[in-house]
Parts: C-alpha cells; sequence; structure tokens
C-alpha cells in the first residue's frame, strides 16, 4: 500500500526526498500574502465516543474545555498579532469533535478571530444530531455561523449500531431545521457498511434532502489502525459499484457533485472545510497550509493549553515544502474538488500546469480520467473513482502513520514519510 503512495510522490515531486516533518517552527506563520485564505477550528470534546471515529477527540469536561477556550483564543491571539493588518479570508470553519458543546462560546472565539481576520464568505460548524436543537441553532445564528454540518452517518437504527451510535431523534432536529435556517445545511453519511445497497443510500439522502438538507457528504468508511471496526470491510467492487451508483442518482435527481463525496442543491454554497489553498488551523490537532509549509499542532490537549499559556504556538510538526511538493500537495487538494483550473494554478505558482504536468494529464485524459474544458481540467466519474482509491491509500499511508504518533507523542522530534 505504501509503496503506491511511495511512487506516486517520487514520479510526481521528481524526487526521492522523502516529506520531513520536524520539530522547529516559525513563531510568526508567513499567511499576510496567502490568497484564499480559509481558517478552521478544533473543538476536541465529545459527549461520547464512538467507535469508528478516528479524530482528536475526548470525553467533555467542563473545566478542561473552559481551559480549552481561553487557550485557543490565546492562540487566535498570538497567530493574529504576527499580521501587520486585518487579514481578509474566505471563510472559518468549526470542527471537532461536537463544537456545539461550547455552544455559549462560540461568539466570543469569532470576536476574537474577528480582530485579526476579516471573514468574507461565512462561518460553518459541524453539528452532533443530538446537539440540533432550537436553542442551540439561535444561539450559533446570533454568533454569526452561516453553514452547519450534521453527522447522521445513517438514518438507519441498525447502522447506527454498528458504528457505536445511539437512535437518532429525528423529529425533534427536523422540527429545529425547519425553525431555524441556514444557508448551508448539510448531512454527512458513511456508506460501503455491510450489506448497504443503494437502496439504503438513496433513502438517506432523500430523507436528509426532504427534511432541511441543501447539502449531502457520502464518505467511504475508512479503517485506520487504530479504530475500532465491529464489522467485516465490504469488497473494494462493491464499493466502486456503490459509489458510482450514488454518483448516478445523485445527478439524476438533479444535485451538483462539488467534491468527490459531496452532493448539493443548485446554487448552494457547499460546506468544505478542507479545499482551500492555504489555511490556519487553530486548536489542537489542527493543520496549517501555506505556500511554504505544513504543520500540525499538538494532540494532547493538557500539552497544548500548556504552551499556549507559555505564551507559544503550539505546532509540533512543520513540513517545509520543496515547490514539487507543494505543487503535488496542491493537485491533491484540488482534484479533491473534482477540477483543476490551470489559471488558477499559475496564479499560485507562477508557472504553468502543463509544464510542469503536461505528460500526466495528457495520461489522464488518454485514459479516460479526465476531460479538458478551456483552461479547466474536470474528472470524469471514472477519474472520481480512482482518486476515491487513492484517497483511501494516501489516509492509510500519510495521515494514519501521523495521526498514530501524534496520538501518543504531544511534541515528537520529527517524522518521516517516506
Ligand atoms: S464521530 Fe463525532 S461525536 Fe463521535 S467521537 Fe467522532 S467527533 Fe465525537
Amino acid at each position: 500500500m505504501s509503496l503506491i503512495t511511495s511512487l506516486t510522490r517520487c514520479w510526481l515531486t521528481r524526487s526521492f526526498r522523502a516529506f520531513r516533518f520536524t520539530d522547529t517552527f516559525d513563531a510568526i506563520l508567513p499567511y499576510q500574502n496567502a490568497e484564499n485564505l480559509g481558517l478552521y477550528i478544533h473543538i476536541p470534546f465529545c459527549r461520547s465516543l464512538c467507535d469508528f471515529c478516528p479524530y482528536c477527540k475526548v470525553t467533555y469536561r467542563e473545566d478542561l474545555a473552559k481551559a480549552y477556550v481561553a487557550a485557543l483564543k490565546k492562540e487566535i491571539e498570538l497567530v493574529g498579532a504576527g499580521g501587520s493588518e486585518r487579514k481578509r479570508v474566505t471563510t472559518l470553519y468549526f470542527g471537532g469533535g461536537s463544537p456545539a458543546l461550547v455552544v455559549n462560546e462560540i461568539g466570543e472565539i469569532i470576536e476574537t478571530v474577528s480582530k485579526y481576520f476579516e471573514i468574507t464568505e461565512g462561518i460553518g460548524l459541524e453539528l452532533h444530531p443530538s446537539d440540533v436543537t432550537v436553542s442551540n441553532l439561535r444561539t450559533l445564528q446570533r454568533a454569526g455561523v452561516t453553514r452547519i454540518s450534521i453527522g447522521i452517518q445513517s438514518f438507519s437504527d441498525e447502522y447506527l449500531e454498528i458504528l457505536g451510535r445511539g437512535k437518532l431523534d429525528c423529529q425533534h432536529m427536523f422540527e429545529a431545521l425547519r425553525s431555524v435556517p441556514f444557508e448551508t445545511v448539510s448531512m454527512d453519511f458513511i456508506f460501503a457498511l455491510p450489506g448497504q445497497t443503494i437502496e439504503r443510500v438513496k433513502r438517506d439522502i432523500d430523507v436528509a434532502f426532504s427534511n432541511g438538507a441543501n447539502h449531502v457528504a457520502i464518505y467511504p468508511f475508512i479503517d485506520f489502525t487504530y479504530t475500532k471496526r465491529k464489522f467485516e470491510k465490504i469488497p473494494e467492487m462493491r464499493k466502486k459499484k456503490l459509489l458510482a451508483e450514488i454518483t448516478e442518482y445523485c445527478d439524476r435527481q438533479g444535485y451538483v457533485r462539488d467534491s468527490i463525496w459531496t452532493f448539493a442543491k443548485p446554487g448552494v454554497k457547499k460546506y468544505s472545510s478542507m479545499t482551500r489553498e492555504n489555511f490556519l488551523g487553530f486548536g489542537c490537532s489542527a493543520t496549517t497550509l501555506l505556500k511554504d509549509q505544513f504543520k500540525i499542532n499538538t494532540f494532547s490537549i493538557p500539552d497544548y493549553i500548556k504552551q499556549v499559556e507559555n505564551g507559544l504556538l503550539p505546532t509540533a510538526l512543520t513540513l517545509k515544502f520543496t515547490s514539487r511538493q507543494r505543487m503535488l500537495y496542491y493537485l491533491f487538494w484540488t482534484a479533491y474538488t473534482t477540477r483543476v483550473d490551470a489559471d488558477a494554478f499559475y496564479q499560485f505558482f507562477g508557472e504553468k500546469l502543463t509544464h510542469c504536468y503536461g505528460f500526466e494529464l495528457l495520461l489522464a485524459r488518454m485514459l479516460g480520467f479526465a476531460q479538458k474544458d478551456g483552461d479547466c481540467y474536470t474528472m470524469t466519474p471514472k477519474g472520481a473513482y480512482y482518486y476515491h482509491y487513492y484517497e483511501n491509500y494516501y489516509t492509510l499511508s500519510y495521515i494514519d502513520q501521523m495521526w498514530n504518533l501524534m496520538r501518543v507523542k504531544a511534541f515528537p522530534d520529527e517524522l518521516v514519510i517516506r
């Protein structure tokens, strides 16, 4: 598995150089000239922990959450104070964990962000279904949140049970959504569960779109080495067929595919915290991507709080990119949106996409993975499937390796991913 990702890295970066993350980091982050900068804030608290979930989170404790929010605001101040003027950014997303467990503090966190950043396209926040109440939604709306994403996973009790989730109180949730409108209401689902047929996925999609959602995200189940799985994985061919059927169904219903796994009603602003050219991440485990670097904060909540209280950024590891590594990173995440704009590539790198990757683009077109539409390369359904397949390898070779280390060591010396 890692052989595939290693060969791809060597081929596309034109080098045998590994991704070397070290513990040295910039005290002042160079984001002032970054275009299309997004922000992300991680709130790592949950009422109870789901077996399948790979993210950095702990069970909610009021005292810890209070200390964490204070540290979070301090981290925003530390990063923001490094800029000379208020920086325009696209979006701010809150993820977790269950950010609504600190719902009354979301407004003051946004105020702290707004001292240093002008948010131009909206604020999104992830919600656990049990947090979708009229009171929470009103509080979030008053704080300035415009997009929400609800982690439903499935409307089927059987699947919720094997995922280690309790039953949903759908009627209360749907009523709350009817009472408090948001610009984007996304619902997240997991597919590739045992015995799952397209009819069952279609039912989830239909229930979502007829009860307040205008956007859905349908992710495959990813089997991280450190999460628990209580069921047999479905064969890859079955997964491939299901993804093709989901895509075809959403297309027939008139939903627009705005990334590999997300579909929206036409004209709806997408919910996506990850497809940005540049972003700053705040909170434990949050990542930052800039022109010259990728960095990740410590996963340890006590160490995060201590480091920030000492006036230091909580950065655990930093990768300083070579220009080809940055291009690979750029293309990987841009391709996630199913299209790569050659003009945007040129604006970002000052080099022509066809000069850098002309052969690969030609090959992608010949293999039927992409088609050219003006200055844009758009992924075909076949290309989207292979991207989805490769993304699985990438997640297991890179993210799993990094998160495994970060879960046990607050500040590792280095990490080399070959
Ligand atoms: S799936 Fe959501 S609620 Fe469950 S542990 Fe992960 S972040 Fe928490």
